[in-house]
C-alpha cells in the first residue's frame, strides 16, 4: 500500500523534531504534527525559559558580591515583567528557528491536535493522513495531586507567565523543578518556602549532595520544610492562600507552586484505536527499539517515562530515525553515565553512580570529597561552599561517579562525563594536570579518601 508519509511524528518537541528532521534528511517522507508550540516543553516551558530565569535570579548575589571587588551600586531594582517579556521574545525567536529547521529539512508541518484513528492513520484539523510508521513524541504534563483547593495552585506551565512576582511563594515537591524554581523565586526576591513530603529532597541524588544543598539553601535564607505535605488550600478574601498542612500547621502564601512530577501527555490521542500498551505508571510501553505493542507505532521521549531529559529525547529521536531510514548508522542509546544538572543556586552537576548506588551494587568504594570556599568569594562576605565528590571502585580504580554542588557545576560535569564514559580511573584523574586557578581543578587534586 502507498502511504502519504513514511513517518508521521506526533509532537514537535525535543524528540519529535530530532526524529523528523533526521528521517527527512535520510530521504524519508515525513510529517510532524504540533498542537501547541514548536520546540515542545524544553523550548517553551522547560529548560530554556527556566535557565533564563535562573540567570536572572543569579544577579542578586552578583550585585551583593560586587562591593568586595570595589564596585558600588545604588540599590538594585528588579522588574519581573521585563524579564518575562524579554524571555517571551527569545522563545518566539526560537519557535521561528524550529519552524525553519523543520521546513528546510523537507518535513511537512501540520499545526493542530493529532489523533490516531488506526495503526496507520492520523487525523488532524479534519483531515486524515496515512503513514507507514507513526511516532508518538507527545511529551509530558505537570501532575498536581487533587487535594481540596488544588485549583488555586499553579504548575511550571503557569509560572513562566505570571504577571507579577508573588511576594510569598510556597513550592511543593523535592525534585528538579521544585528545587530550581524555589531558587528562582528566592533569588528574585520572593519569600520562598520549599515543602517536601520526605526526609530530604532530591531523592536519588548522592546523599552528600542533597545534604550540602540543604545547608547552602538554608544559609541563603530559604525556608526548607521537610516531612511536610499539604492537606488543603483555601483562597482568602484578600486573594492570598491559606495552606493547611497534614500536621495541622497553617501557612499563608500568594502563590502555591506544585512540582510533583509529570504524567505522559496522551489526552485524546486515540490510543484506544491501536494495540499500544501502557506500563504500570501509565507511560507508553516500548521495547529497546522504541516499538510499542502496535507494530507500526513507535514512541520516545518523556511519553515513555524512561529518562525525562532533553538530550535523552534527542538521542532517542536520532536512534529511531537511523534505525528506520539509515540502519547502517544505527547505534542504540546508551543510558549509562547520563550527566545531569539541577540549576538550583548553587547548581548541582552529577554523572555516574551515587555513593549509595555504588555500595548497593556491591562495589567496594573509595570516596574522595572536597569542600571549599570558591576563590571568587574570598573578597566577599559570602560564606557559600562548594562540594566535589568522587566515587571510586577500590578494586579496579575506575571512577564510578562525580558529583558537585557549586557554581557552574553543570558546565564542569559535562567534561567529566566524557572521561567517565571512556572508563577513566582515579589514576587518570590524578595524572591529569589541573587548570589553575579554577574550581574544577579540585577534581584532579583529591588525594586522600574520606571513606572506604
Ligand atoms: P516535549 O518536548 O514535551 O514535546 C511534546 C510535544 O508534543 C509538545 O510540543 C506538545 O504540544 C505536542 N503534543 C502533545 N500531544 C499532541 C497531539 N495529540 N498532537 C499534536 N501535538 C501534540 N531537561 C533537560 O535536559 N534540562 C533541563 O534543564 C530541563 N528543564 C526542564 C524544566 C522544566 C520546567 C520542565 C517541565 C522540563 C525540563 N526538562 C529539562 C525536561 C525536558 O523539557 C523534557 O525531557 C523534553 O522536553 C522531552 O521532550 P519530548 O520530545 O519527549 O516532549
Ligand atoms: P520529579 O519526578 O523530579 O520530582 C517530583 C517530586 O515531587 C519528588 O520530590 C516527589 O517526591 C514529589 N511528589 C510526587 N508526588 C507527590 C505528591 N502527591 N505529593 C507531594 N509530593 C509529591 O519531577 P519534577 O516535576 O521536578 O520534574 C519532572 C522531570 O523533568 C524531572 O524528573 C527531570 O527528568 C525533568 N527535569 C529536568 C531538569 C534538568 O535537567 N535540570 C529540570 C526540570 C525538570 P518523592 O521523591 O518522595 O517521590
Amino acid at each position: 500500500m502507498a502511504y502519504d508519509f513514511d513517518l508521521y511524528v506526533i509532537g514537535a518537541g525535543s524528540g519529535g523534531v530530532r526524529a523528523a528532521r533526521f528521517a527527512a534528511g535520510f530521504g524519508a517522507k515525513v510529517a510532524v504534527a504540533e498542537s501547541r508550540y514548536l520546540g515542545g516543553t524544553c523550548v517553551n516551558v522547560g529548560c530554556v525559559p527556566k535557565k533564563l530565569l535562573v540567570y536572572g535570579a543569579h544577579f542578586a548575589e552578583d550585585f551583593e558580591q560586587a562591593s568586595g571587588f570595589g564596585w558600588s551600586l545604588d540599590e538594585a531594582q528588579f522588574d519581573w515583567p521585563t524579564l518575562i517579556a524579554n524571555k517571551d521574545r527569545e522563545i518566539n525567536r526560537l519557535n521561528g528557528i524550529y519552524r525553519n529547521l523543520l521546513v528546510n529539512s523537507g518535513v511537512t508541518l501540520h499545526e493542530g491536535h493529532a489523533k490516531i484513528v488506526d495503526p496507520h492513520q492520523v487525523e488532524i484539523n479534519g483531515e486524515r493522513f496515512t503513514a507507514r510508521n507513526i511516532l508518538i513524541a507527545t511529551g509530558g504534563w505537570p501532575q498536581i495531586p487533587e487535594i481540596p483547593g488544588h485549583e488555586h495552585a499553579i504548575s511550571s506551565n503557569q509560572a513562566f507567565f505570571l504577571k507579577e512576582l508573588p511576594k510569598r511563594v510556597l513550592v511543593v515537591g523535592g525534585g528538579y523543578i521544585a528545587v530550581e524554581f524555589a531558587g528562582i523565586f528566592h533569588g528574585l526576591g520572593a519569600e520562598t518556602t520549599l515543602l517536601y513530603r520526605g526526609e530530604l529532597f532530591l531523592r536519588g541524588f548522592d546523599g552528600s549532595v542533597r545534604k550540602h544543598l540543604q545547608e547552602e539553601l538554608t544559609k541563603r535564607g530559604m525556608d526548607l520544610q521537610f516531612n511536610a505535605d499539604i492537606e488543603r488550600i483555601d483562597k482568602q478574601a484578600d486573594g492570598s492562600l491559606k495552606v493547611t498542612l497534614k500536621d495541622g500547621r497553617q501557612l499563608e502564601a500568594d502563590c502555591v507552586f506544585y512540582a510533583t512530577g509529570r504524567r505522559p501527555m496522551l489526552d485524546n490521542l486515540g490510543l484506544e484505536n491501536t494495540g499500544v500498551k501502557l506500563d504500570k505508571k501509565g507511560f507508553v510501553e516500548v521495547d529497546e527499539l522504541y516499538r510499542t505493542a502496535e507494530p507500526s507505532i513507535l514512541a520516545l521521549g518523556d511519553v515513555i517515562g524512561r529518562v525525562q531529559l532533553t538530550p535523552v529525547a534527542l538521542a532517542e529521536g536520532m536512534a529511531v530515525a537511523r534505525r528506520l531510514f539509515k540502519p547502517e548508522q544505527y547505534r542504540p542509546v546508551d543510558y549509562k553515565m547520563i550527566p545531569t544538572a539541577v540549576f538550583s543556586l548553587p547548581n548541582i552537576g552529577t554523572v555516574g553512580l551515587t555513593e549509595e548506588e555504588a555500595r548497593e551494587a556491591g562495589h567496594e568504594v573509595q570516596i574522595f570529597e572536597s569542600r571549599f570556599r570558591p576563590m571568587k568569594l574570598t573578597l566577599t562576605e559570602c560564606q557559600e561552599r562548594t562540594l566535589m565528590k568522587l566515587v571510586v571502585d577500590a578494586k579496579t580504580d575506575k571512577v564510578l561517579g562525580c558529583h558537585m554542588v557549586g557554581p557552574e557545576a553543570g558546565e564542569i560535569v559535562q567534561g567529566l562525563a566524557i572521561a567517565l564514559k571512556a572508563g577513566a580511573t582515579k589514576r587518570d584523574f590524578d595524572e591529569t594536570i589541573g587548570v589553575h586557578p579554577t574550581a574544577a581543578e579540585e577534581f584532579v587534586t583529591m588525594r586522600t579518601p574520606v571513606a572506604g
